[in-house]
């Protein structure tokens, strides 16, 4: 189980990213890649948690940049088209980490 959400969790940060870069920004899908890629920072927050890794911590809701709130403005930032990749980007990486949370749920009884 924890193999299949590994393979699920890096395909979803570095596989589907390129995927929505080439099909959504094909002109210049490498820089779209790139800012895909960058959004990632946000998982600098964790280095505020003690211990800053927990495998049975689900990340939504609890660090800072995954907050609620956080997510309502990432969510904002899509409006503005100057923003719309890395608002893209950072949902991107939320739902990943939400899928996380759901095989956390079953895997840390
Ligand atoms: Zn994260």
């Amino acid at each position: 189980m924890e193999i299949i959400q590994k393979v699920i969790h890096y395909f979803l940060h570095f596989v589907f990213p390129l995927g929505i870069a080439f099909v959504f920004f094909r002109e210049r899908w490498k820089q779209a890649y790139l800012i895909l890629l960058l959004t990632m920072l946000i998982d600098s927050d964790h280095l505020l948690a003690i211990p800053f890794y927990h495998p049975c911590r689900c990340s939504i809701g609890f660090h800072p940049l995954h907050s609620y709130f956080a997510i309502v403005i990432y969510a904002l930032l899509f409006l503005f088209s100057k923003f719309r990749i890395v608002s893209v980007g950072l949902l991107m990486h939320l739902a990943t980490d939400y899928i996380d949370c759901i095989f956390i749920t079953h895997n840390c009884k």
